[in-house]
């Protein structure tokens, strides 16, 4: 059966890229305008998604099982969102792609993406916050973790890539996130309520 739903926004980027600033502030704006929106993070249950961030260093493909489980078993309180109101997504399947994702080798990685396309909800529109890694490991050099600052380079780098491949394929929405937080959500409440009006979608 075909319903009409809210639209799921989804916002994506490298760890200190401003995901959680964005998200909150979007919808602290859009529910003073008396929007119906919600708040959603990935991954929802704290404590998977805390063994499922250690195992990546040494264990990709476990790491994005954990996070695969922990988005299958929240959908159905996704959808019970979606049903009712907007939702913004502060990080969704696409940060496996591009996490865990970009560290398999090719066949594993399109069996995950699979995976996802057959676990997760598609977003209706993905934002990508755009940030150098250095300066994202600048913001959040306290999150620290038992990795190098030149080992932590490189990851990043190599997930930003990866974001920057699937922007350009997917048509994301692509916002330099040095900007400043007043700055970026005007530019995403701008660009996201035009969209809105353009492409109000029904999904399954
Ligand atoms: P993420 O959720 O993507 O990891 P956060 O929203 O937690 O990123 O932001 C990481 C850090 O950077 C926080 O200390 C936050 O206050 C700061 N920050 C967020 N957005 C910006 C911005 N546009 N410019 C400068 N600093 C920012
Ligand atoms: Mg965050």
């Amino acid at each position: 059966m075909t319903r009409a739903r809210g639209r799921l926004i989804a916002l994506e980027g490298i760890d200190g890229s401003g995901k959680s600033t964005l998200a909150k502030s979007l919808v602290a704006r859009w529910r003073r305008r008396g929007r119906r929106v919600a708040l959603w993070r990935e991954p929802t249950d704290r404590a998977l998604g805390a063994r499922a961030a250690s195992a990546n260093d040494d264990d990709p493909r476990l790491s994005s099982a954990l996070f695969t489980l922990d988005r299958a078993l929240h959908r159905p309180q996704l959808e019970a969102l979606l049903a009712k109101s907007d939702v913004v997504a502060d990080r969704t399947f696409y940060s496996t792609l591009a996490y865990q994702g970009s560290a398999l080798e090719p066949r594993a990685r399109r069996a995950l993406e699979e995976m996802q396309r057959a676990v997760a909800l598609e977003p209706d529109v993905v934002v990508w916050l755009d940030l150098p890694p250095a300066k994202a490991l600048k913001r959040v050099h306290r999150r620290g973790g038992s990795r190098s600052p030149l080992e932590r380079l490189a990851t990043l780098r190599r997930v930003s890539r990866a974001y920057r491949s699937m922007a350009d394929r997917g048509g994301w929405l692509v916002l330099d996130a040095e900007k400043s937080p007043r700055e970026l959500v005007e530019l995403a409440d701008r660009a996201l309520t035009e969209g809105a009006t353009r492409r109000r979608r029904t999904g399954s």
